[in-house]
């Protein structure tokens, strides 16, 4: 059960009435979830702060349609579109976010967490991404990227020091892994920690970082042994306001506009040792179980891209008439409704099914949450492209948001690692199950 002061927290009074309901068919009935954990089968893991206990489906059916009270209030269709037309990030939304508690999902109580886990995460991610794309990956890279990084790695001063303005949104988080020459194949960063007395040396520039411009702090990876490949990465938390480092530009990107992305250069950055986040030549274990539930987290939002999709799709086509008819009594337009639908629900339950193994049994499967996010974006693509066709002229005009779904989606094919990627990494997990039969 979710803790008191997580309820006290989702049960915030909000000041708008809600209108239609946009609450979408639960995954799991409740009575899965009492079965599956039933009293007294409740479980903690490494990836949780000390004392979880995984949130019930009534706790997720509740914080659902809080976020969604949040983003009618906060997030409509004009506050999305001017987004995504300006390429800013609405600014006071990180207060917003903060005040309702989205920043800390996963974070401990004592730094103003509210400690709800994955799942949790996800339905925050999915619903926010269900009303903008944009502001939604900029939260998951403060909210995941960077808050959880913290919360998971950092010592009880780290996160005594960061996490209490990053979760109320007084601070902006990033995570700067990328590199112009080293995407795909991070290992192969070229940013130097030099150590030096007190701390070290940060030299070098990374590229492609959501928040960066925006950023106060931001984990960092860089090289403390070069010659020791993945052996010689050390994570570091790194203050913007710090000597040396700068934001060289913000990029202008096909979509995603509004979450903004930049390159960042750090020119002989002072860190102290104490900002060293896990151990010094350890970077590595913290970035790959990093990307993990970054992948889980982030294929929630493909899902509520996909359901945008359909928000758009489906009263249009119910309303629109040709040849006498709403044009959804056609069955050409049935189908592409059809598997739109049943993407999504695939793509759910892949996820949620995932989160609730991390939540439930401390289990991160690296090929689900690198499967998770292949298959969810994928479908995104084609869940826009087919919002598009539905809406004929209209689906190729700005007026009408299908044309940002379709340029929002297509990143998640790209961020947090590629579809080649993520099929790479699950071709790796096979390998190494079935390696005995090749010996
Ligand atoms: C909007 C946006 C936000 C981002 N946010 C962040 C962030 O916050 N922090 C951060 O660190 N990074 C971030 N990134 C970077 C992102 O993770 C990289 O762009 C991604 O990992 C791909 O790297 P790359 O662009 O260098 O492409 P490359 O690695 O150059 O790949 C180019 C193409 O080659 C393919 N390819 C490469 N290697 C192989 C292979 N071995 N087998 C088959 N195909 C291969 C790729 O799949 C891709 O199709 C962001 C990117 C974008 C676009």
């Amino acid at each position: 059960m979710a803790s008191m002061k997580a309820l006290r927290v989702l049960a915030r009074p909000t000041r708008h009435s809600l209108s239609a309901t946009r609450t979408p068919p639960a995954l799991v009935s409740a009575a899965a979830v009492t079965q599956a954990t039933p009293q007294g089968r409740r479980y903690a893991s490494s990836k949780h702060p000390a004392g979880f206990s995984p949130p019930s489906a009534a706790d997720l059916s509740e914080l659902r349609e809080r976020v969604q009270e949040f983003t009618r209030r906060e997030l409509p269709e004009e506050v999305a579109a001017a987004t995504d037309k300006s390429n800013a990030f609405p600014a006071d939304m990180w207060a917003k976010l903060g005040d309702a508690g989205f920043l800390g999902m996963t974070a401990d109580e004592d730094v103003g967490g509210l400690g709800l886990g994955y799942q949790a995460h996800c339905v925050v991610m999915e619903e926010l991404s269900r009303a903008s794309g944009s502001v939604a990956l900029s939260y998951a890279a403060h909210s995941q990227l960077c808050v959880n990084q913290l919360q998971l790695n950092g010592t009880p001063a780290q996160k005594q020091k960061y996490l209490p303005g990053l979760i109320a949104g007084t601070k902006v988080g990033a995570l700067a892994m990328s590199e112009s020459g080293a995407g795909s194949d991070v290992v192969s960063m070229r940013t130097a920690a030099k150590e030096v007395d007190g701390g070290f040396l940060l030299t070098g520039t990374k590229m492609w970082i959501t928040n960066g411009p925006d950023a106060d702090v931001v984990v960092v990876y860089a090289k403390t042994a070069p010659d020791a490949g993945s052996k010689g990465i050390t994570a570091f938390i790194v203050e913007t306001a710090s000597e040396g480092f700068s934001c060289a530009r913000k990029l202008d990107k096909m979509g995603m506009r509004g979450s903004n992305t930049g390159e960042l250069v750090f020119d002989a950055v002072f860190v102290p040792t104490e900002n060293v986040l896990g151990q010094v030549n350890g970077g590595v274990r913290v970035l790959m179980e990093g990307l993990d539930l970054e992948r889980l987290v982030l294929s929630a939002g493909p899902l509520g891209l996909m359901q945008a999709a359909l928000d758009v799709a489906l009263p249009f086509t119910h309303q629109r008439k040709q040849f006498g008819q709403p044009i959804a009594h056609n069955q050409f337009v049935q189908g592409r409704l059809a598997d739109m639908y049943t993407k999504l629900q695939a793509s759910r339950a892949y996820t949620y099914a995932t989160a609730r193994a991390v939540d439930e049994a401390g289990e991160v499967r690296t090929q689900d949450c690198a499967g998770a996010i292949l298959y969810a974006a994928e479908r995104a693509t084609e869940s826009a492209l087919d919002c598009i066709q539905l809406l004929g002229g209209m689906g190729y005009v700005e007026e009408m948001p299908a044309s940002r779904l379709l340029r929002d989606a297509k990143l998640y094919e790209i961020g947090a690692g590629t579809s080649e990627i993520r099929r790479m990494v699950i071709g790796r997990a096979f390998n190494k199950e079935y390696k005995h039969l090749g010996a």
